[in-house]
């Protein structure tokens, strides 16, 4: 590259030219003996698939040629490679600053050590990329051939369209010649309900890709991001928002918002559209002109658990959904299973719930603040703390979920729930006894607070912080 006539090259002395070939040469090497290495590193399609396209590194047409694979059941990582081995023939520095930008470093964190293995092998090449990934900030060592530019050098501009330097024939107009390959999607991202007929003027999920001109009649095979928590679902002429997590419980649950803000089953979803005789929400419901039965094959959905139709008109006392739920012996408080912490014992009668377990007073001993933290996480402890998890994640699902506008549904709620996988994370901890202190468990929560609420509703730290003294019996004495 860099050797056609854009106005920056004429800037790039010889010297520098030198430089950079090496350098490429290099790095060019490098990239083939870690193909491997990197293609492991990257677990889901999403974000780099769309940013390869975006950036013109590959065509839309490779870029759908990818996302096939993978409904094909190739895995992630092998199509990785495949696409790799195909940029290899091209390839440029400008890949490795797409490879190892922070966009792609952040959702990929095992990229790391390939980065790792070309910084340690050629050192010079933080220079050469958007950002480093380890080191930021230290970058002020610009490569002495850069003439003053500062930070709007030509290298930065190469960084930041390497597409834009000699890549014309690879060109999003690709992306015109769609094969009539499946049955046009129905479904559009931006998750909101537009008449029959009407075209919709946002398709763009992912940022960065050029609109293009439909032909008439042609439905947009419109990317959908499968690993979002919300996915916008169409079954004949409905659509809705159907939330993953609520899904994943089961089945029965109302997981499928729809634009008058109303919650339906995937049955009953199924049903309003018109298909009370299928029966078979899995292949009538859609998502990017997938069913949800591919989806949760290719586990972009965990599948819901079976259960038995023990259908119970109350709703669970964290989530604030119906289905099938347990109730306390103590203070019939009921619960779905998964939703009380720990998991209800549902085989155990007279099972009593957390909030009834942790309620008595711990006689009128306290602690100073500084003595709890270094406890072990012992049964009595693992408790309390399940019940603080449990209040958080009562605010969370039951107060700011259902309090969501519809217009705003789909970007608040994901917020919510990113957050609320990050709970889960905790959970899981907690339940496996991996956190063997009770400070490591107020260490990871006070970690949780740093993510910004996503509504008033919301339990803050300082509420979480007046729980835990109140729990744990603590008043500091001066
Ligand atoms: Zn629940
Ligand atoms: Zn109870």
């Amino acid at each position: 590259m860099a050797t056609e006539g854009s106005h920056c090259n004429t800037r790039m002395s010889a010297q520098y030219e030198e430089k950079y070939n090496s350098l490429k040469k290099t790095a060019g090497e490098l990239f083939k003996k870690y193909k491997v290495e990197i293609s492991n590193a990257i677990n889901k399609a999403f974000p780099l698939f769309e940013i390869l396209r975006d950036r013109g590194f590959i065509t839309n047409e490779k870029y759908k040629e990818s996302r096939e694979s993978l409904i094909k059941r190739i895995s992630v990582q092998e199509a990785v490679y495949d696409i790799l081995s195909e940029l290899e023939k091209t390839f440029d520095l400008t890949l490795l600053g797409a490879l190892f930008s922070k966009a792609i470093m952040e959702n990929y964190p095992d990229l790391k050590d390939s980065y790792r293995i070309f910084k340690k092998e050629m050192p010079d090449i933080k220079d050469f990329l958007e950002t480093d990934a380890e080191n930021k900030g230290q970058s002020d060592a610009q490569p002495s051939l850069d003439q003053g530019s500062g930070k709007n050098s030509c290298l930065n501009l190469l960084w930041s369209s390497p597409f834009s330097m000699n890549n014309t024939e690879i060109s999003n107009e690709d992306s015109v010649e769609r094969r009539n390959r499946e049955e046009a999607p129905e479904v559009s991202t931006s998750g909101v309900k537009r008449k029959p007929g009407t075209v919709n003027p946002e398709n763009n999920s992912t940022p960065g890709i050029k609109k293009k001109k439909k032909k008439t009649g042609q439905q947009p095979d419109v990317p959908v991001n499968f690993e979002a928590e919300i996915l916008p679902v169409t079954c004949k002429k409905k659509t809705g928002l159907l939330i993953k997590r609520k899904l994943e419980r089961g089945a029965t649950r109302k997981c499928i918002r729809t634009e008058d803000g109303n919650w339906f089953t995937p049955r009953e979803f199924e049903v309003r559209a018109g298909y009370e005789k299928a029966n078979n929400w899995r292949n009538s419901l859609t998502c990017g002109g997938k069913t949800l039965k591919l989806l949760i094959e290719l586990k972009y959905i965990h599948p819901p658990p079976t259960t038995k139709k023990v259908e119970n008109s109350d709703k669970c006392v964290i989530c604030q959904d119906g289905g099938k739920l347990f109730g306390c012996a103590t203070c019939h408080k009921v619960f779905h299973e998964g939703c009380h912490i720990p998991p209800v014992e549902i085989a155990r009668s007279g099972w009593k719930c957390t909030f009834c377990l942790t309620r008595n007073p711990p006689s009128h001993q306290h602690y100073r603040e500084s003595e709890v933290l270094v406890k072990l996480m012992e049964p009595e402890e693992l408790l309390k703390c399940a019940f603080l998890l449990l209040i958080v994640y009562a605010s969370l699902e039951g107060k700011v979920f259902p309090n969501i506008p519809h217009e705003n549904y789909a970007k608040e709620a994901s917020q919510c729930l990113e957050k609320l996988r990050k709970l889960d994370k905790i959970k899981e901890s907690l339940l496996k006894e991996n956190y063997h202190s009770v400070e490591s468990f107020v260490r990871a929560m006070d970690e949780f607070f740093t993510i910004p609420s996503c509504s008033d509703a919301e339990l803050t730290q300082d509420d979480f912080k007046k729980n835990f003294k109140e729990q744990f019996a603590i008043q500091e004495t001066n």
